[in-house]
């Protein structure tokens, strides 16, 4: 029997994000669910970035970020502004309201509910990933908003899939691979998750 069930995994509920960061030309975000505060006294936020995300590379250098936690108000259309493009190319603050905290960094209006804004104290190096150990420089609650979940997320946001179609769906975005087999080391071209986040029409 395998000793690792996978979907054991997907019980883990997580929350969703808008990380921002600044490369020194230009505002930047990211969806991101790895976020979690690991300890209160010093009060500690660890967040997890893939390195195929250009925001990855930038909290690298500027050693900074701020986490925005989204609320149920939160439409489809902001996944797709912020998780389905790189903001290496593109301005993915282009005609969006925001305002900017103390470190300079943005923070989205009307479907957020809170801000962290962190500062790198260590990054460790896990192969597809860093993940950073940060310290809180500043945090507001901003409404009472229910925060989106993950399942919430899945449940009533996520583009509903076509199921005309054959071949593989990616879980996170909805992106369908159409051929057999998916390939092992595939790669979501619109959100960047690995095979593993594919599952068969
Ligand atoms: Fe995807």
């Amino acid at each position: 029997m395998e000793l690792i069930d996978k979907t054991a995994l997907f019980k883990i509920s997580y929350g969703l994000y808008v990380l921002t960061t600044n490369d020194g030309k230009k505002d930047n975000g990211m969806i991101c669910n790895t976020v979690m505060q690991v300890t209160s006294e010093p009060l500690t936020v660890a967040v997890g970035i893939n390195k195929a995300n250009y925001s990855c590379e930038t909290v690298l250098k500027t050693k900074k970020m701020n986490v925005v936690t989204l609320t149920e108000k939160c439409d489809f259309s902001i996944f797709e502004r912020f998780g389905f493009a790189s903001g290496k190319e593109k301005d993915k603050f282009e005609n969006l309201k925001y305002w900017k905290s103390q470190n300079g960094l943005p923070v989205l209006v009307d479907i957020v509910n809170s801000f962290i804004s962190l500062e790198v104290k260590e990054s460790i190096d896990l192969e597809t990933h860093y993940l950073f150990i940060c310290q809180v420089t500043e945090a507001k609650s901003i409404s009472d908003d229910n925060s989106m979940t993950y399942d919430y997320y899945h449940k009533y946001v996520k583009r509903k899939t076509d199921t005309t179609k054959k071949g593989y769906v990616c879980t996170i975005c909805g992106y369908i691979y159409e051929g057999e087999p998916l390939p092992e080391d595939f790669i979501c071209p619109i959100c960047k998750y690995p095979a593993s986040a594919f599952v068969k029409l």
